[in-house]
C-alpha cells in the first residue's frame, strides 16, 4: 500500500515538527475513486502507526466503516497497515501538542500538502470527515465557506465533475450518523 510523501521532513510548524513522532503521509492506492479527509493524526493513533487513521478509536471506527463500505480487503479494522481501495488523509499531517485541535495556521500550512495529494489523485469523491476537513476544503471546492459539520452530516456537493460529502468525524459521531453515510456513500461509489 502506498502512501503518498508531500510532507517530507516538513517544518512549517516548529510546535508540530517539536512533538511528533513522525509525519503521517496520505495513504492508499494512488487510483483511488474516492478519498476521506480528517483532522489530524492522534496521538494513539497515526503518529504511532504512520498510518492515518488507525489504531486509535476514531481510527478503528473509520476503518469499519471502510470495511462496511467495500473500501478495505480487511475483516479487522484494528489492521494498521490495512489493504484499502481508498485513500486516507489529513488536513494536517502532524500529532498537535496535548492532542489539541490543530490551530487554523496550522491547517493553512499543511494546506499545499492536501491541493498536491488531490491533483495526484483526482479522485471522483472526497469526503470530509469533521470541521477542520470541511473549513479547510469547502472555500476551494466548494466555493463558499463550510457550514457547521453536525448541520450538514452526509450532505453531498457536486462541483466541478467532483462529489464532495461532509461528514460528522468519526470521533464524533453516533452509529446513526455513520449508517447514514454509509447509505449516501454506496451508490456514489457504484456510479
Ligand atoms: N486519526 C487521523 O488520522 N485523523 C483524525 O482526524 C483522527 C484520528
Amino acid at each position: 500500500m502506498q502512501t503518498i510523501r508531500v510532507a517530507e521532513g516538513c517544518s512549517r510548524c516548529p510546535d508540530l515538527a517539536a512533538n511528533r513522532r513522525c509525519i503521517v503521509h496520505g495513504y492508499g492506492p494512488p487510483n483511488a475513486k474516492i478519498v476521506f479527509v480528517g483532522e489530524a493524526p492522534g496521538y494513539k493513533g497515526g503518529d504511532l502507526t504512520g498510518v492515518p487513521f488507525t489504531r486509535d478509536r476514531s481510527g478503528i471506527r473509520l476503518q469499519r466503516l471502510l470495511i462496511e463500505l467495500g473500501l478495505s480487503a480487511e475483516t479487522d479494522p484494528r489492521v494498521e497497515r490495512p489493504q484499502l481501495t481508498c485513500f486516507v488523509t489529513n488536513a494536517v499531517r502532524c500529532n498537535p501538542p496535548s492532542n489539541r485541535t490543530p490551530t487554523q495556521a496550522e491547517i493553512g500550512n499543511c494546506q499545499s500538502y492536501l491541493w498536491q495529494e488531490l491533483s495526484l489523485l483526482q479522485p471522483e469523491i472526497i469526503v470530509v470527515l469533521g470541521n477542520a476537513a470541511a473549513r479547510d476544503v469547502f472555500p476551494t471546492l466548494v466555493g463558499h465557506p463550510a457550514p457547521p459539520i453536525r448541520q450538514v452530516h452526509a450532505q453531498v456537493w457536486a462541483r466541478d465533475g467532483r462529489v464532495i460529502v461532509a461528514a460528522r468525524h468519526p470521533a464524533r459521531a453516533s452509529n446513526a450518523d455513520l449508517d447514514r453515510l454509509i447509505m449516501v456513500l454506496r451508490p456514489l461509489l457504484q456510479g
